[in-house]
């Protein structure tokens, strides 16, 4: 379906659907195009420059406030966000990358792919700059999420699954997947104050119910945690907060501070005795599959999901919380972190893959040392999709004829070769991609 010919092609685009108004364009290159990203202001981002997003913008050119969080920067098609054309030619630039593959339907895949997905990647690819604890969450499967869409769209805003994968771009740490019970048992035992507000009656039930039983006590315990009155949760939160200043040395409790520090009054800090406790470093991974319960708490990454901005939210938010409907979707089986985490394959020398067991995306991380980037030639994997090319390093060099700049966003059409040149100092970018 894709021809190399195409750049040298004069192609009758409808880029508004509209005949009448359609444009015949001279594309001067059609193998890489350079993208215009949305970036996301929740207030938990970073801010200013401090934040990886606002620093991606600001080397874009972009003025950045200091004061403003820079959350998320989104990369694809979703239509609260698409991604728009720039530098191309003026017959294109702002048109939306939908646009473009509405004009364009071979530019998604080969006729597989297009089949499977239509023109919209299936996929969202972000940066995220983490200043403060997101919200508790999960994710609804396919099935739960086109019921949510159609019952409550004004909550649950597409009928799409969303598994994520997250890769670290610094110190990253989350929150994710219940703890074996026997530490959230632990926990409760340990620090009196957290095992008096679940009550004895749970935790006699632990004592009592055998191990196949373990995940409907996990399930009555958080439930019953979530629906206590506010006026205990803020008294048990401020009596191990002054326990975690006095005992400076507990990990746990210093976590549980953390957080207190932003939330207060909110129930959504006991997580941390609940959900195992991740820390990444650069390049380190983990995947989070649907009805999963997770929460970040700070640093930067790279993010890919499902096209989908779903989310079960049920504490540490301002936002719409669906506590019951958290409770009753979510999956209580836990699982050590060694499962979760997600090793790359190593491709070559200087790629690695990222593959997590879903359908719709997988990552390649591209990543050459200083002293090895200059004087060769670095081919990339031919694709049968659409890829997106985030480059978070670069001091100079290009792809096929296109230069490359440090925190720009290309889109690479699939069927092509694509090779890099010309590197100069430490190289690293990251390519998403429909799984082959
Ligand atoms: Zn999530």
């Amino acid at each position: 379906m894709m021809r190399e010919d195409r750049k040298k092609k004069r192609i009758l685009i409808k880029l508004d659907n509209d005949a009448h108004k359609s444009k015949s364009i001279q594309s001067p290159d059609f193998s890489v195009i350079s993208l215009k990203c949305q970036a996301k202001h929740y207030e938990w981002g970073k801010k200013g420059s401090s934040s990886f997003v606002g620093q991606i913008l600001k080397d874009q050119g972009t003025t950045i406030d200091e004061d403003k969080p820079y959350a998320e920067l989104w990369m694809g098609t979703h239509k609260s966000g698409s991604s728009c054309i720039c530098g191309l030619s003026p017959g294109l630039d702002g048109h939306s990358l939908s646009d473009l593959f509405i004009a364009f339907p071979e530019f998604i895949g080969d006729m597989n792919i297009f089949k499977k997905y239509g023109h919209h990647l299936p996929f969202l690819f972000k940066v995220l700059s983490v200043g403060k604890p997101l919200s508790i969450q999960v994710h609804p499967d396919k099935t739960l999420a086109g019921q949510l869409f159609s019952s409550r769209p004004e909550h649950y805003p597409d009928p799409n699954h969303k598994p994520e994968l997250s890769i670290a771009l610094t110190a990253f740490s989350a929150l994710a997947y219940f703890r074996p019970h026997d530490q959230i048992i632990g926990f409760a035992k340990k620090y009196k104050k957290f095992g008096q507000l679940l009550g004895s009656e749970l935790l006699n039930g632990y004592e009592n119910s055998d191990k196949p039983n373990r995940q409907n006590w996990l399930k009555k315990c958080f439930a019953s945690l979530l629906t206590k009155k506010p006026e205990n949760i803020i008294a048990t939160i401020k009596d191990l907060v002054n326990q975690a200043n006095v005992d400076t040395g507990d990990e746990t409790l210093r976590l549980f501070k953390q957080i207190a520090d932003h939330y207060p009054d909110d129930v959504g800090t006991f997580a941390c005795f609940f959900l195992n406790h991740i820390q990444l470093k650069p390049g380190q991974a983990f995947f989070i599959d649907v009805n999963q319960p997770h929460c970040y708490l700070s640093g930067d990454c790279i993010e890919i999901m499902a096209c989908s901005d779903n989310v079960i939210r049920a504490g540490l938010t301002p936002k719409f919380k669906d506590v019951e409907l958290l409770c009753e979707t979510m999956t209580y089986k836990p699982k050590r972190m060694e499962k979760f985490l997600l090793e790359p394959i190593r491709n070559n020398d200087f790629t690695w893959l990222y593959s997590p067991p879903v359908d719709e995306f997988a990552i390649e991380k591209i990543e050459i040392p200083k002293g090895k980037s200059s004087g060769s030639q670095f081919p990339l994997h031919r694709l049968h999709s659409a890829s997106l090319l985030i480059v978070i390093e670069c001091e100079s060099g290009s792809i096929n004829s296109t230069a490359l700049k440090k925190s720009r966003v290309y889109f690479l059409p699939p069927g092509l070769n694509y090779s890099l040149s010309g590197l100069r100092g430490r190289f690293l970018a990251f390519r998403a991609f429909i799984k082959q």
